[in-house]
């Protein structure tokens, strides 16, 4: 059920019918669009008894959703979600196409810091990499727990960037949340209820991959799952599916990014690394991505691939990381949007307040 607020409606009208809605027993969400807020209600195993809502001052309509997930859907919210972010001018839904890059897993300081400087320059303004590592074996580089977070936190005072670094689960969680500027839900764990319902409850954006075999519907209904705790700053991830395809790791499925952007408001970016877990094929499917249309682009790059505890095969090296920048600025300008420029000559320090007298460097 939802409740579609006149387009006039007072900060008042809307906190009242957010109260009716409560006092009913339900959860109400209040979403601004351009035109009009929409309230969703949530918390009913069935039908909503309406009540008066309809006759409330404010109220223009109230409306049943057919579809399973509603706060996710463009029914509540027809303008597209833009994320952002304290103290920096990234976004993510916007015009700027949002790249975010780094390696699998931060291995040691150094290793992080030199992607890191590469990843800067080249144009990203969102640094990724694993703290906590979900591997299919146990004798495997399981990350390097807060110690890789505190690197990370680091890594973000020197450059400015963003960091987006994966919870595998609750215990977890409260540690990235605290170190991270986005959480990030890896393809395992999309599924995992309990710490969607945690996700929700953060104070975070939250980076949601799309599981190994998960349709479109149960990609939404996780990023509801988000939703309905309360955090509406849910960015969905392309990362390939697993098909009968041996040619590569997964099967990227493309597809789904025109899919999501008719049903939901929500951002979708691609993962070109584990969709195709090779080297060769991360450029060319960074650019279709960019071609379909996606909010950005999630990239591993390694300095040394070769010598990487993990998904060194699908890694890009630091040039390649460039050349890749460089075309998809070129694609994205064909369809009107930008992919931030490179950094040329000294990169600020943006922790020792050098980046004063370079206050935008790009
Ligand atoms: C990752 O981003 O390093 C990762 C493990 O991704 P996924 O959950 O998509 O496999
Ligand atoms: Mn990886």
């Amino acid at each position: 059920m939802l409740v579609v607020m006149k387009a006039h409606a007072s900060e008042t009208e809307v906190r009242d019918v957010c109260e009716r809605i409560q006092k009913l027993g339900y959860r109400a969400h209040a979403i601004p669009g351009a035109q009009r807020t929409a309230i969703g209600i949530t918390g009913n195993q069935g039908e909503v008894e309406i009540g008066t809502l309809e006759e409330m001052s404010g109220v223009a309509e109230v409306i049943r959703v057919s579809k399973p997930y509603k706060l996710v859907s463009r029914d509540v919210k027809d303008t597209n979600t833009i994320i952002r972010f304290p103290n920096s001018d990234a976004t993510i839904g916007g015009n700027e196409i949002a790249v975010m890059a780094g390696p699998c897993g931060v291995e040691s300081r150094d290793q992080a810091f030199a992607v890191a400087e590469r990843v800067t320059r080249a144009g990203a303004k969102f640094f990724r990499g694993g703290a906590y590592k979900p591997r299919t074996s146990p004798y495997a580089f399981q990350g390097l727990g807060v110690q890789g977070l505190k690197i990370l936190a680091e890594i973000r005072d020197q450059f400015g960037l963003l960091i987006v670094t994966e919870a595998v689960d609750h215990e977890t969680l409260d540690y990235v949340e605290q170190y991270a500027d986005i959480i990030q839900i890896g393809a395992r764990n999309m599924q995992n209820f309990s710490l969607l319902k945690r996700a929700g409850r953060a104070n975070k954006p939250v980076l949601l991959k799309r599981g190994m075999s998960a349709t479109l519907e149960e990609l939404l209904m996780a990023a509801e799952y988000i939703m309905s705790e309360g955090n509406y700053n849910v960015i969905l991830c392309e990362r390939g599916v697993r098909t009968f395809a041996d040619h590569t790791r997964n099967t990227l499925d493309l597809s789904i990014v025109p899919a999501v952007q008719r049903l939901s408001h929500l951002p979708i970016i691609v993962d070109p690394s584990h969709g195709t877990g090779k080297r060769n094929k991360v450029t060319p499917l960074s650019r279709a991505a960019i071609a379909v249309g996606a909010s950005g682009l999630i990239i591993e790059v390694h300095c040394n691939p070769d010598e990487a505890l993990s998904d060194g095969l699908q890694s890009l090296y630091p040039e390649q990381f460039d050349q890749l920048m460089g075309e998809i600025r070129q694609i994205a300008a064909v369809l009107g949007r930008e992919v931030p420029g490179p950094i040329t000559g000294v990169l600020p320090n943006v922790v020792a307040g050098t980046v004063a007298t370079t206050a935008n460097p790009r």
